[in-house]
């Protein structure tokens, strides 16, 4: 057992400054890393001290693992904990790391290692009966082979890069006449993005559910499970709104996923805090997609309705003490429901929009949390990801949860740059939504951008049309009409004045 004394926040923005709130609330002392675009950040004002990583690409400051641990041993640092992204996933990091005498708030290198590609993780998880949606075990070499495959499987198929993440480097392939062009395409995008051209197969599951489970384990071999979250309304696979519990997940069914998902962590031979995550198709079977080595983004639903702290026990677990509560001590406590507040615009493809924050007044009241890493004034930088805030709402149903979610929303001002916030209130209202019955289509299916467009009542819009009326009235003189087109405005007035 090693007390943690200083803890440096290898990451930036909410999630740095998040992990440092509970190490203060632990006594101990919190050393910040920043780029040249983030000098101002409040995560660097949080910090007792901070370190200058280098200039804003995150391959100039935030990725240099050299740097990062120079620091450590010129502050007496003890522990570094990686929060998401960045060198969270990284293996040789996580190494590197202990190698140096300093603690890695994560689990085993060996870990990440496996389950950083999704192929060695199915293999890995194989022996355990785990289910697993129905494609190649194996990096795919043979393109003709695969083609047979793929008609065993049955199209639609997906072509997923094993080394992918954040949603990115998945094709789907309709039919077997695309199949060719598509598999070279992810070979190469593979790749390019992610430096390993390994890619696979899998059943494409059309109107699947991403149902996840947490867990956390201690370096003892203890493992529990901390239910599910459900995360099916996504963007490009990347999620945006999460809730826990599911909607949709019997007191079995989450036992079911519970035990699997523990089942996945010990086959290898996990420790500290993980995400197992798995597909959920329309019978309600679930599949194991993935495990997530680190602490997730959405993490927060999970810790308003166990109320744990994940990154307390992440540190304690990193410090070598066994878990202080069993799976029996575990239960669910009402309902929470999470959205992403992205610098993106809804009505434009949800395209990055950065700029400046002019306005930027959070909600609060009872059961609401806001994660974010930004203040009023400050700009979004363009080199990272555009997420600014996660705004999480707690109470004891979901329909009350979903209810002061939108007042939150409304209550959210933010001017300056177009965010995810229309959108998620758009969800929250939608009745697909409220019936829990959604899946990972949600946007295409039911999101158009012309629905958040302003929704006008009767009243206004006549008064409106009566405007516009006036208007052409004292502009008609300098504007060439036929007399067909005068003909039919004389009559738009005539109705004008029935309105008014
Ligand atoms: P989560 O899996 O926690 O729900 P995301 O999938 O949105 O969250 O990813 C969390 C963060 O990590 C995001 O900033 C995302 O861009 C980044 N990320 C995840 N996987 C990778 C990867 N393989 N390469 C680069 N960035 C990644
Ligand atoms: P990443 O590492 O990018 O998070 P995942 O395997 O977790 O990759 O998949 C991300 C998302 O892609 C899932 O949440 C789901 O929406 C979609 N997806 C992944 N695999 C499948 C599949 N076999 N069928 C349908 N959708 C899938
Ligand atoms: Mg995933």
């Amino acid at each position: 057992m090693h007390k943690i004394k200083k803890l440096l926040v290898a990451n930036r923005g909410e999630i740095s400054l998040r992990i440092m709130r509970t190490a203060r609330q632990m006594g101990i002392k919190t050393v910040a890393v920043f780029s040249e675009a983030d000098r101002n950040a409040p995560h660097v004002k949080f910090a007792d001290e901070a370190v200058c990583l280098g200039p804003p690409p995150s391959n100039q400051s935030y990725l240099l693992s050299d740097r990062i641990i120079d620091a450590c041993k010129k502050l007496k640092v003890d522990a570094i904990h990686p929060g998401y992204g960045f060198l969270s996933e990284n293996a040789a990091f996580a190494k590197m790391v202990t190698e140096a005498g300093i603690i890695f708030i994560g689990p085993s290198p060996a870990s990440i290692e496996v389950m950083g590609s999704k192929l060695a993780a199915k293999n890995a998880v194989s022996k355990y009966g785990i289910p697993m949606v129905p494609g190649t075990d194996e990096a795919i070499s043979d393109i003709p082979a695969a083609k047979l495959k793929a008609v065993e499987i049955g199209y639609p198929i997906l072509i997923k890069a094993s080394a992918g993440g954040g949603g990115k480097g998945m094709r789907i392939v309709e039919n077997e006449a695309e199949f060719e062009e598509q598999m070279q395409r992810a070979i190469s995008e593979a790749q390019s993005a992610f430096g390993d051209g390994a890619v696979f197969i899998e059943k494409y599951i059309t109107s699947p559910k991403h149902i996840e489970i947490q867990v956390l384990g201690d370096q003892k071999g203890n493992v529990v499970y901390l239910f599910e979250r459900e995360c099916s309304i996504q963007r490009r696979h990347q999620k945006v709104i999460e809730e826990a519990p599911s909607p949709v997940v019997s007191p079995e069914m989450r036992k079911a996923m519970g035990e699997a998902a523990v089942k996945v962590a010990k086959a290898c031979d996990y420790f500290g805090a993980g995400t197992v995550e798995f597909i959920v198709d329309e019978k309600l079977d679930f599949y194991f997609l993935e495990m997530n080595t680190r602490l997730q983004v959405e993490h927060p639903v999970t810790e308003m309705i166990t109320n744990k702290d994940l990154v307390k026990e992440q540190i304690l677990i990193a410090e070598g003490l066994p878990l202080s509560f069993s799976q029996e001590d575990l239960k669910i406590n009402g309902h929470a429901v999470e959205v992403r507040v992205y610098a993106e615009d809804p009505k434009n493809n949800f395209l990055p929009d950065i700029g400046n924050l002019q306005t930027y007044i959070r909600p609060h009241g009872p059961g609401i949390r806001v994660d974010d890493g930004f203040e009023q004034g400050m700009d979004i930088p363009i080199y990272y990801d555009p997420m600014i805030a996660k705004l999480i709402v707690h109470d004891e149903s979901r329909e009350k949860a979903i209810q002061k979610m939108i007042n939150a929303i409304d209550d959210y001002q933010i001017t300056g740059i177009e965010t995810t916030l229309p959108f998620c209130k758009f969800v929250m209202e939608h009745a697909e939504f409220k019936s829990g019955r959604f899946d990972t289509k949600f946007v295409e299916k039911f999101f158009t951008p012309e629905m958040l467009q302003i929704k006008w009542t009767d009243k206004e819009l006549e008064l409106l049309a009566g405007l516009a009326v006036d208007v052409f009235d004292k502009k008609k003189e300098s504007l060439k009409i036929s007399q067909s087109q005068e003909d039919a405005l004389s009559n738009r007035s005539n109705w004008k004045n029935r309105l008014i």
